[in-house]
This record gives C-alpha cells, structure tokens and sequence, in this order.
C-alpha cells in the first residue's frame, strides 16, 4: 500500500500507518469521548484521556488479529511483508497465497479467532473491574469486548476476501479442485456482501435519517465490492501468467553498449535515433549492468558528457537474472519484489534477452484484445 509509513517492527514483521488510518483514529477517538460511552458529567479530559487510550487499544487489536494471520501463515513457509492499518482497519502484506486448501483456511480463521480470544480478555477483565466503580475503565473495556467480538464476526462474513470468504473459497477448493474457479464464486459472494451493505447504507441513510452510518456502510460496501472483484482479477491474471515463458515475452534486439561510454554518446546515438529505452552495459561482452531513461534522466544534463554508463546504470549484483523457463508470474513477482521495472533473461553467464514491465503489459493487453 502506498501513502504509507514504517512504525516499527513486530515479530520482524513492518508495522505501516496508512495516512487514511488518521482519519479513523481521530473518528473514532472522538466518538468514544463525546459519543455517550461515558456517563455523562464526567471532567471532559477524562473522557478524553480514556478515549485516547482505548482507541490505542483497540487498533492494537486489529494489529494483533493481523499479526495472527501473518504468524500462522508464516508458519505454512509464506513470508509476510508487512502489516499496514488503513481507514477500514489492518491487511497483512502476505506475499503469496496458500498452495492448499488446509493452510489457507487457517490462515483466515486465525484472524477472527484472535479477535475472539481478545474479546474474551477484555470481557474478563471487565468482570473483573465492573464493580470498582472506575467507570472510565468498566466502560472502555467493556467497548473493547464488544468491538473485538463484531471485528471477528465480521470478519467471518463468507465473502471474499474477508476472512470467512477465505474460509468459504478454500471449502469450494478442496470439493471442487479448482482455485480459480472457487474464487470466482467466493468473490461473487463478496461482491453480494458489498452490494448488501451498500443497500443497508442508502436505506439508513435516507429511510432512517442515520446519515452518518448509512455514508459509513456504504462505504465500507463500496470498499468490499471492490476489493472482491480485484482480487478475482489478480487471481485470473495469475493464472495467464504461469502460462507464459519468459522467453515468449523477452526483447532480444536489447542493445549492448560498453560501460566506458559516456551518456550523451547513448542519449545521441542510440536513444533518439532508435527510441530505444533500455540497454545492457557490458565489459568484455560481460554483463555489468541495466542502464534505462530513468538511471540517465537522474543524472544532471550538464554532466552526461563525462558520465559513463557505468556510473549511471543499475549493476548487475543489485537484480537477479531470471531463466527463459521461468513463468511470467514469478518474473513480475521477482520485479515487484525488488522494485525492477526491467530485469534480464539470462541461461547462466549469458544473457538472452531482456523484459520489462511495460512489454509485459503490453503482452497481456495483446492477449486480452485476442481473446486468448
Ligand atoms: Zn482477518
């Protein structure tokens, strides 16, 4: 997720605010200390004070339903990037989905499960606490019982890719056998439960006069409809992509240039004459670097005549070479993973080719227009 910055670590894991998380924690802040939660005449900077602290808590608790997937997942061998909290709560960055149906299911269920458990803390805690007559505490706990509890029910709604639509797709996969089809039908399910709340929003909004919490559901519908019918088309472009070779989709006429000559000399000679956008910087036919528009775009003008390609390319040991056998799939993976927008094909020492991003896209679009 872009617009978004690291906190810290949990478990090795990268803690991110999204700037949007702002908006909810101030929201909901204010909503806990002036929305009735509290008896009424307490000081105002208790309410406030309380409210800080048990919005703290609570999006801790959504780090810690995240954090559960992302442990559990690790546990199947699937890394985790990072965990980010946004405007409609924390998505863990998992870097690729389940190989079994099993693994998969668990990985959903451990998030509402941990909201659960985390319920059942504050809920005994709250027991525990209800007669001190320290109202601020009783009544904040006792929220944070109850948010915890809908945060996992809600999360078990079985439309993808909330969790219980996770829990529903690896069902339909392990009867039916086929991943792709079992999130298509999983994802329709979660555009259902979209199009469900954008109707529960524009009714409370308008039949109930509720502006405020039709908006919100409307929202959060809009969000999961999306959501749903992305993730549908990133798993069907997964598909596509484990079909294709690198080789099929590789730029062979990738001009070598030496890595002593100087950048004005490419920008002059190759780049506006060919149009050519991308080059191998090579020392003895030895591959030592990419060099593209935007390694010689971040050099100052005025200094591309005593600037070599080998000063300005990306070296060679910063990407690793991918082999013509490799899919499409884990190419593009292999570039996100690095931030590459080229990486070269290579059969051991020599390089056979080169792709990029754009040619990869424009591959697909290709297919796409002929209906293969
Ligand atoms: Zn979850």
């Amino acid at each position: 997720m872009n617009n978004a910055f690291n906190i810290g670590k949990v478990f090795g894991i990268s803690l991110r605010l999204h700037y949007s998380w702002f908006f909810i924690f101030i929201l909901v802040t204010t909503s806990l200390a002036f929305g009735g939660l509290y008896p009424p005449g307490l000081p105002l900077w208790q309410g406030m004070v309380g409210g800080v602290i048990t919005s703290l808590l609570f999006f801790a608790s959504v780090v810690a339903h995240e954090i559960t997937h992302s442990l559990v997942a690790r546990r199947y061998g699937i890394p985790v990037h990072s965990i980010t909290l946004f405007i409609f709560g924390g998505v863990a960055k998992i870097t690729k989905e389940a190989d079994r149906p099993g693994a998969e299911a668990v990985m959903a269920a451990a998030g509402p499960f941990s909201s659960f458990v985390i319920a059942g803390i504050f809920g005994a805690l709250w027991l525990a606490v209800h007669q001190s007559g320290i109202e601020v505490a009783t009544s904040s706990i006792y929220w944070l019982a109850y948010i915890n509890l809908s945060l996992g029910a809600f999360n078990l709604i079985p439309g993808f890719p909330l969790d219980g639509g996770r829990v529903l797709r690896a069902i339909l996969w392990k009867s039916g056998g086929d991943y792709r089809k079992a999130t298509r039908m999983a994802s329709l399910t979660g555009r259902g439960v979209g199009y469900l709340f954008i109707l529960g929003g524009l009714g409370s909004a308008f039949l109930l006069q509720s502006w405020f919490q039709g908006i919100w559901l409307t929202f959060i519908g809009w969000f999961l409809e999306n959501a749903a019918s992305s993730s549908y088309r990133q798993v069907a472009l997964r598909d596509t992509l484990l079909t294709i070779k690198a080789a099929n989709v590789m730029t062979t006429d990738c001009m070598a240039v030496l890595s002593s000559m100087p950048l004005m000399q490419i920008v002059r000679e190759h780049i506006l004459p060919a149009g050519r956008r991308c080059f191998l910087v090579t020392t003895d036919s030895r591959l030592e670097g990419i060099i593209t528009l935007s390694n010689i775009r971040a050099i100052p003008r005025t200094r591309w005549e005593t600037t070599t390609a080998r000063d300005a390319m990306t070296p060679a040991d910063r990407f690793k070479t991918v082999k013509p056998d490799d899919d499409a799939y884990s190419v593009l993976s292999r570039m996100e993973e690095n931030d590459l927008d080229y990486i070269p094909v290579a059969d051991g020492e020599q390089v056979l080719g080169l792709i990029s991003r754009e040619s990869l896209l424009h591959h697909m679009r290709t297919r796409a227009e002929l209906g293969i």
